[in-house]
């Protein structure tokens, strides 16, 4: 596996130079193209890594199936499903993508960043820091990493400059599917974004969905199968926003990416994967993450369809 790893990354290597870093967050735009890291976590638990595995990223949108989650434990599907719905939108992330008829929950599903800002709302915690905080610890369980942390320089960087976000939470605002204080939301967006992990971190966290919540080591049930099977299914659908579509055609598993160049994908039953390289594509997606991720799928057979 380690060879193939290997193998994939030398291969896919000239696509690391050919998208741009995000720069509208500013601290993300000092990002190093060059780094190529990629984590496989398999069915026996072994990790298999190859290139820059150890680099640390922020999460940014790989935290949304996060939020999501820790919306449905706190306060059940219902719930879920009266605020956002779950249809694909076909639009980027952080679209205004409504004409001019009333917002309702079935416009916005998890994995855009209205629908993650409003979910941020249903997690449990007397302030937004705690929510957080709980949130983080979900994270740090299912990475199986209890020294996870914020990047505290990526999450200061975005607080300064994510007026769009907070364009979008004025709208929800608007339309009545936000009640609390919008900067009090979107500190708490902002930090779940700037969790630093390793492709290792995303390889793990990708295996607890792939294994339906299922702890491999202790076997504990961490969360319902449900969820996990409801998670992985949005992100099929939304994962990798306007591009979820090509990705499904060409990778085939449900998989998340994020503006600090990584991915995490999950193989029902079989693997959890994290990619990182920083250089995106116009929808937000690293480039050479998804080459690397195409030629992974083709060599084992991974696609689910
Ligand atoms: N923090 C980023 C934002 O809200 C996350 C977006 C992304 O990774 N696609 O703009």
């Amino acid at each position: 596996m380690e060879n193939l790893l290997k193998d994939i990354l030398k291969t896919c290597y000239p696509y690391t130079g050919q998208g741009k870093v995000a720069n509208y967050i500013p601290q993300l735009a000092k990002a190093d193209v060059t780094e190529f890291g990629i984590s496989v976590m398999t069915e026996d638990g072994v990790i298999h890594n190859a290139g820059d595995s150890d680099k640390k990223f922020t999460m940014q949108s790989i935290v949304k199936p996060m939020i999501l989650l820790m919306a449905l434990l706190d306060q059940g599907e219902e719930c879920v499903r009266r605020l956002v719905g779950v249809e694909a939108t076909g639009k980027p992330f952080d679209a205004f993508n409504y004409s001019d008829q009333a917002l309702k929950s079935e416009h916005i599903n998890p994995m855009i960043n209205t629908g993650s800002i409003a979910l941020c709302t249903l997690i449990k915690g007397e302030t937004y820091l705690e929510k957080f905080n709980r949130l983080l610890e979900l994270t740090r369980k299912m990475a199986d990493n209890p020294s996870l942390e914020i990047d505290r320089d990526v999450y200061l960087s975005e607080k300064e400059t994510g007026n769009k976000n907070r364009a979008l939470a004025y709208m929800l605002k608007a339309y009545g599917m936000l009640h609390d204080d919008v900067e009090e939301v979107l500190d708490c967006y902002f930090r779940a974004c700037s969790i630093s992990v390793t492709s290792v971190d995303l390889a793990k966290i990708g295996f607890t969905l792939a294994n339906r919540g299922k702890n491999l080591q202790t076997g504990e049930q961490m969360f319902p199968e449900k969820y996990a099977r409801d998670i992985n299914a949005v992100l099929m659908t939304c994962g990798m926003y306007d591009g979820s579509g090509e990705f499904a055609l060409n990778v085939g598993v449900p998989a998340k990416s994020g503006v600090g160049g990584g991915i995490m994908a999950i193989v029902p039953h079989r693997m959890g994967i994290g990619m990182y390289s920083p250089a995106l594509d116009g929808k937000g997606n690293s480039v050479a993450g998804i080459k690397a991720l195409e030629m992974l799928s083709e060599h084992l057979d991974l696609s689910i369809f």
